[in-house]
């Protein structure tokens, strides 16, 4: 057993409860993610995750945070997840190995903290797509089955995911440390999270400006392969700059700023176009969170806080642009690159195009029907440039969780039929070979099949 106790432990109490899963009528494995098991050196057990049986010398608990939902601050904490432990993999890399759906916690509310199987799929789903393209990401190792049903609108079938992470510790976590009246905890927390993601990082400001970092490369990861979070709540930002909670999430086919997925996102706070704005807005709340332990000297935290702060739109530009451009086959970064993306946008836009199949039929040789002028300026900006058709091959997926096939194969294993899942986890793995045949889901929807909602899965 490669387990180890959290070190996450080590915090002060108030950042978690012990809690032991609550056991199942009859679990039964659904699915197992042989190669991340390999890796991190775990075996098939379906009573440990299904938090059954584990040794005795491991300390389940549940994790206390905040967040801003929606804008509006609230206390949350694991309210239906249990840490169990933490792994090493190979390279010594730290990992949480984390039950969700595992039964009720001291942070439950009025939930049942429970999970429904297709939610659950889902994020198995989209998270192995997300590793598959080279997006930073939890991972899933398995969904366990529970024998018991959910009760939603309807009864469902139960489960519980295995996530992974190089650490749970979210925006909303400061958050909370923040807003309990003891700055040690807060100091706690900073300690703690430096060593597990920022060793060597000497101060208060060059944590944050790390943190600051990855999110504005995630989320120009995100806008390149057309990513939709759907749920951008504090509670739901990582430190680790992972994508974290797959709920309402889907990716985009036809190029729209404006997509929205989510039933609950009335206002499109979270809709595509907006996820930049909203990274920012997110370590603003950070910020806020971290100035007590930032500097001792009046005003200068602020000023620190702001500084840091400020940089984030030119950080995501340059990040983003850099995804683009490789996108176009282009590797330097010259002026007026911001325009030849923006161009091409706009057309895709206009022309009602699917965004990853577009980018896939973008051939330097040959300009698209109502590109031309634009493929003029492409391949004037391609002086220079080596292999941009390779590059582009590697840039730009063949294949992404496109929403109704992911919707049909989780419908199947609804009905017991598993095969359309293990088919697509198996397509997701590997998005970047063109010689592969990926069937439908290389194709872009049909026209018109617009309106797809995604639900915050509980
Ligand atoms: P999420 O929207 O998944 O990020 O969850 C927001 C909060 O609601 C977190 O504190 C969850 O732990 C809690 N939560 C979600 N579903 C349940 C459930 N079925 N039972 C208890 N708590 C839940
Ligand atoms: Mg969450």
């Amino acid at each position: 057993m490669p387990f180890i106790d959290s070190t996450y432990c080590s915090l002060p109490s108030v950042f978690y409860e012990q809690q032991s899963p609550q056991p199942v009528a009859q679990p039964e494995m659904v699915i197992w993610n042989t190669a991340l098991a390999a890796e991190l050196g775990l075996e098939e057990d379906v009573s440990l995750y299904a938090g059954a049986a584990f040794p005795e010398t491991l300390s389940p608990i549940s994790q206390a945070y905040a967040g801003h939902q929606f804008g509006h601050f609230t206390m949350l904490g694991d309210g239906r997840a249990l840490l169990l432990g933490e792994v090493l993999d190979k390279a010594g890399r730290r990992f949480d190995v984390q039950l969700k759906g595992s039964g009720r916690t001291h942070f439950s509310r009025g939930g049942d903290g429970r999970a429904a199987l297709e939610p659950m799929l889902r994020e198995y789903v989209i998270s192995e797509a997300m590793h598959g393209l080279g997006i930073p990401t939890t991972r899933s190792l398995c969904v366990v089955g529970t024998g018991e049903p959910v009760y939603r609108e309807t009864p469902l079938p139960g489960a519980i995911l295995t996530r992974i992470a190089s650490s749970h510790l979210r925006v909303g976590t400061f958050e909370f440390a923040a807003s309990y009246q003891d700055e040690r905890a807060l100091q706690a927390l900073l300690r703690f999270a430096i060593d597990r993601h920022d060793a060597g990082c000497e101060s208060v400001q060059a944590f944050f400006q790390g943190v600051i970092e990855r999110q504005a490369s995630l989320v120009a990861k995100w806008m390149a392969v057309g990513f939709v979070h759907g749920v951008m709540n504090t509670d739901n930002v990582t430190i680790s700059g992972e994508t974290i909670d797959y709920g309402p999430c889907a990716f985009m086919d036809r190029y729209d700023p404006e997509t929205v997925f989510s039933s609950i996102d009335q206002q499109g706070r979270y809709a595509y176009g907006n996820q930049p704005q909203i990274t920012h807005w997110n370590m603003a709340v950070l910020a806020s969170a971290l100035l007590e332990v930032m500097d001792d000297e009046e005003g200068a935290a602020e000023e620190m806080a702001k500084e840091c702060l400020d940089r984030f739109p030119l950080l995501f530009r340059a990040a983003w642009q850099k995804e683009m451009n490789a996108k176009l086959g282009l590797d330097s970064l010259r002026e007026g690159d911001d325009q030849l993306v923006g161009d091409l946008l706009n057309l895709m836009q206009a022309h009602e195009l699917d965004y990853t199949q577009t980018f896939l039929k973008l051939d330097p040789a040959v300009a698209l029907p109502g590109f031309e002028d634009w493929h003029v300026d492409w391949t004037k900006r391609m002086v220079g440039e080596e292999d941009v058709w390779g590059k582009m091959r590697q840039h730009n997926p063949a294949v992404i969780p496109r929403n109704h096939l992911v919707e049909a194969a989780l419908n199947a294993a609804g009905e017991g039929n598993l095969k359309p899942v293990e088919q697509l986890v198996d397509l997701l793995s590997d998005p970047y070979n063109r010689e592969r045949d990926y069937g439908a889901l290389g194709e872009a929807p049909a026209k018109g099949a617009t309106g797809y909602k995604t639900f915050c899965g509980t």
